[in-house]
């Protein structure tokens, strides 16, 4: 008889009938720890997280969902979800219970007239684009073509165009959703309209997407967008012009810092190679004439090494930092909000720039505001509106051996980084030690997520994420 882990940490055996009887309702295939393609499938792009669940269901339809999370309830066993894997803290993946996988259920569906696209819970980045490109549509989303739509959404997703359009959950039209107790309900705003406020920034709390209903706008086909790369003697100056430029800048331009060694990028001299450099990521949404004039002060910000703004396909460039950002590499993420980019806060960041522990490790800067800004606090469980700009200490390298110095820089960072954040923190750039800042990071969000949890996940099927713990005996 199988062993498998319980949603209380012990083990339990399931007899092997049951387990046969769950894979013969199946459309999809069950995976157990001998299979081909087991390795595979539990794999994140994450490399410090190795989880080996006990049962893998390789979910097909929304059928298969509800068979799973009826199999998990029933036998109390310790469920995850996994949409593409790509989450920071590896919640996707879990040690002896049962994994939900969606890495073959991906569909994605536009109505270009009436610009709405349906997509299943399995579907990347890089797979949404490609299908509403062929349109010159596009939802907001992230920068990083791999991510998985699920995940993304469900804690909020904020990319190059979320300043025009809105963050991704901004653009959530409706979601099904299969509940605990295995009944599917849909959620919008004029449906459990409770479950959608809290789909909305809440992560996978209160049931399984098997379908997500997205707002697209037009964009593209070509877009302006690129890089600018100034030496980073001279980022004291840079990133105090750059906070001046995005201080009245319009919704259609969005610019990012990025703080790393200098990969070697065909447009950068062979010199800086390997030098510590300032990235200025840019995109305008709109018009390309329009965009020239709006990134022009950008760009005449000191004296560049290298400046490609320029037209490009959109879909292009919501890869570019795909080759930075490839699975396989281990990775510690800590993250701030703030409000402002003070004189004391940038000179901090840089003292810290200056002793990068790897080649791959980096620190994002993102510019918030605009259209995602304007959503008030209390319409979706994200927090955050009202932050102007946002961290990400991306701490990155391939060997164990430097896990320790790693980790411990990214910490150091963001401990000296604390005093000029809001408190408020995005939980899907959190990692999986993290559960104590929840409160914090949810704001004013907290405790109507806790009602919504005792409400729809009571047993608290549903814990392997950023976990809201339902209140004891509701
Ligand atoms: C390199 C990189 C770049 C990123 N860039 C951005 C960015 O630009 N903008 C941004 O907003 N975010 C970004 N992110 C963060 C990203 O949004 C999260 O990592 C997100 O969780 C990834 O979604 P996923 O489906 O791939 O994750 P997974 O790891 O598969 O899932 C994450 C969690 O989501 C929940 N979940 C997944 N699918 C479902 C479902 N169908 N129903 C219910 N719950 C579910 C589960 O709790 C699971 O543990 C980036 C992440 C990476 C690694």
């Amino acid at each position: 008889m199988p062993d498998f882990t319980t949603l209380d940490g012990a083990t339990a055996s399931v007899s092997e009938s049951a387990v046969a009887a769950l894979g013969h309702g199946l459309v999809g295939d069950m995976l157990t720890p001998a299979s081909d393609g087991y390795d595979e499938a539990r794999s994140m792009w994450n490399a410090m997280i190795d989880r080996r669940p006990g049962l893998i269901v390789d979910c097909r339809t929304e059928g298969d969902v509800i068979h799973a999370v009826k199999f998990a309830a029933e036998h109390r066993l310790l469920l995850s979800i996994y949409g593409a894997g790509h989450n920071i803290a590896g919640n996707a993946v879990c040690d002896g219970g049962l994994m939900i996988s969606f890495q073959n259920m991906k569909a994605v569906d536009v109505d270009a007239d009436s610009r709405t696209v349906r997509v299943e819970p399995g579907a990347t980045l890089g797979e949404l684009d490609a299908a509403t490109q062929v349109h010159a549509l596009a939802v907001p989303t992230g920068i990083n073509s791999t991510t998985g739509i699920a995940g993304l959404t469900l804690g909020g997703g904020f990319g190059w165009i979320s300043r025009k359009y809105g963050m991704t959950i901004d653009n959530l039209l409706s979601a099904r959703v299969v509940l605990a107790d295995g009944s599917v309900v849909v959620a919008s705003e004029s449906e459990n309209t409770d479950l959608f406020w809290g789909l909305r920034g809440g992560g996978g709390n209160f049931g399984v997407v098997t379908s997500f209903e997205f707002r697209a706008h037009p964009v593209g086909p070509e877009i302006l967008s690129g890089l600018i790369v100034h030496p980073i003697s001279d980022a004291p100056q840079v990133l105090r012009a750059y906070r001046d430029f995005v201080k009245d800048a319009p919704d259609e331009v969005t610019a990012w810092i990025v703080l790393r060694k200098a990969p070697p990028l065909p447009f950068l001299p062979e010199e800086v190679h390997g030098t510590e450099i300032v990235i200025l990521a840019a995109m305008y949404t709109g018009d390309m004439a329009d965009g020239e004039a709006a990134l022009a002060p950008l760009r005449a910000i000191g004296s560049p090494i290298a400046d490609v703004i320029g037209p490009h396909p959109f879909v292009g460039w919501q890869q570019a930092f795909d080759p930075l950002l490839e699975p396989g590499e281990r990775n510690y993420w800590k993250t701030h909000d703030f409000a402002e980019l003070s004189d004391d806060m940038i000179d901090t960041l840089l003292g810290y720039v200056a002793t990068l522990p790897d080649p791959q490790s980096e620190v994002f800067l993102a510019q918030l505001g605009g259209a995602q800004g304007r959503v008030s606090d209390e319409a979706t469980a994200y927090q955050g509106r009202t932050s102007a700009f946002l961290m990400n200490v991306h701490g990155r390298w391939s060997d164990a051996s430097q896990d320790e110095s790693s980790v411990a820089w990214c910490r150091d960072l963001w401990n000296a980084m604390a005093p000029y954040a809001t408190g408020e923190a995005y939980v899907n750039f959190m990692t999986g030690e993290e559960g104590e800042r929840l409160e914090t990071a949810y704001g004013s969000s907290y405790q109507r997520l806790v009602e919504l949890k005792n409400r729809y996940d009571p047993s608290n099927l549903f814990r392997m994420n950023q976990n809201i713990r339902p209140t004891p005996g509701s």
